[in-house]
């Protein structure tokens, strides 16, 4: 790395132990601001957040909660129960109340599901979100289905669905669009891979990253949560970080059978959200937010094809196809990952993923998160300056 001066090569090396300190996840933008003040951190393009949605709840919850004083009642009071923010929420996604467990983020719900419900075998396919076979208990089998990197890492549907009946696993994961690399697949092929493993006691599809596809020009929203009372075996997650920027709130759902919620709650969950969660499920089921947010959520997508239209016309990377709100590049030319990493933070101040933790993925590669426009076109101005 002769790029870098002495003091920046100590850096370097900081910043590669605080990562490894981490494991499957990130450091946070707190920890680097914390252990290594010396780095200025203009862009966060690790977490996978839309900005502008962090920012219209801001605004709600100035003028609601903090100006109105309303921020003392948030803390001194219990918030409500685990059903009883199912039932806030019946209403507004078109299901029995019954069929949805609140979790202190969609992470608390992958680990409800995955100690609870599987029991012998899970298949993943990979690259994947770590949690789901760190989660796995002592006893199951994890078994990997490996995504083709020839098939730029989406899912071959008719091998898959061979390979789920060969394995014959109690449990499966579709995480849809696919973290790290924003594969996605349509409405139409999820009903043909569930249609197809009906025999699969817990199917689950994580649409943490839902609100960012599309599948036709008007962006409609997209979820397959209303299937569960057909296809009983389904368990649809669904995190709240990423599309509405507030991953510190922690709040999530699940959909399922009726009969698991219960098996949930009487195992615990009773008061696992917070005053600041509440407030948030509350505010997503009101119109006016939900037509304030349908605003920032469309001018995010349009904006985040127009970031990966661009960074397609950079040498020596290759991006990934992608429906989500970040996009898997690979780094050709024999650079590492790491070296990249590092170049991008101590140069030029912007923090990506790196991929190296990342099984089932063959090369260098960094996961980048579309953030606001003038963070885009200043990655994309660096980015040139790395690349070409
Ligand atoms: C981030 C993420 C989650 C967990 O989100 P929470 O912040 O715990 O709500 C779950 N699944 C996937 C695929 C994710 O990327």
């Amino acid at each position: 790395m002769a790029i870098f001066t002495p003091s920046e090569q100590v850096l370097a090396a900081q910043i590669l132990k605080l990562k490894q300190e981490a494991g499957s996840h990130s450091p946070s933008i707190f920890t680097f601001k914390q252990k290594l003040p010396q780095l200025d951190i203009k862009v966060d393009a690790c977490f996978l957040s839309n900005p502008y949605a962090t920012e219209l709840f801001l605004e709600y919850f100035n003028h609601e909660i903090v100006e109105t004083g309303k921020i003392r009642d948030l803390l001194e009071w219990y918030p409500s129960q685990n059903a009883v923010i199912a039932e806030i929420l019946a209403d507004f996604l078109k299901l029995k109340p019954e069929h949805i467990f609140i979790g202190n983020g969609a992470i608390e719900i992958i680990q409800a599901i995955v100690h609870n419900f599987t029991e012998k075998k899970i298949l993943i396919n990979i690259p994947t979100f770590s949690s789901y076979y760190e989660y796995a208990k002592e006893g199951v089998e994890v078994v990997y289905n490996q995504l083709l990197k020839e098939h730029d890492y989406a899912i071959d549907i008719e091998g898959y669905i061979s390979r789920v009946k060969e394995e014959q696993p109690d449990t499966i994961v579709l995480i849809n669009p696919n973290n790290p690399n924003g594969a996605y697949l349509t409405t139409d092929e999820l009903r043909h891979i569930v249609t197809e493993l009906h025999f699969v006691k817990n199917i689950i599809i994580d649409e943490s990253f839902i609100h960012f596809a599309y599948e036709d020009k008007a962006f409609r929203l997209i979820s397959t949560g209303n299937w569960v009372e057909e296809f009983p075996n389904l368990i649809v997650l669904k995190s709240m970080s990423k599309d509405f920027g507030i991953a510190g709130v922690r709040a999530g759902y699940g959909i399922m059978q009726k009969e698991k919620v219960s098996t949930l709650l009487k195992t615990g969950y009773l008061w696992n959200s917070n005053g600041l969660a509440e407030y948030f499920f509350r505010l997503y089921t009101r119109a006016d937010f939900a037509y304030n947010y349908e605003k920032v959520r469309v001018k995010y997508i349009l904006e985040t094809m127009e970031f990966i239209a661009d960074l397609k016309t950079i040498p020596n990377i290759r991006v990934y196809p992608s429906k989500a709100n970040f996009v898997l590049v690979e780094i050709i030319g024999g650079r590492s990952s790491a070296e990249i990493v590092s170049l991008l933070l101590i140069k030029y101040g912007i923090y990506v993923r790196t991929c190296e933790d990342k099984i089932g993925l063959q090369g260098d590669y960094i996961r980048l998160a579309s953030r606001s426009k003038a963070e885009n076109d200043y990655i994309l101005q660096s980015f040139r300056d790395v690349f070409q």
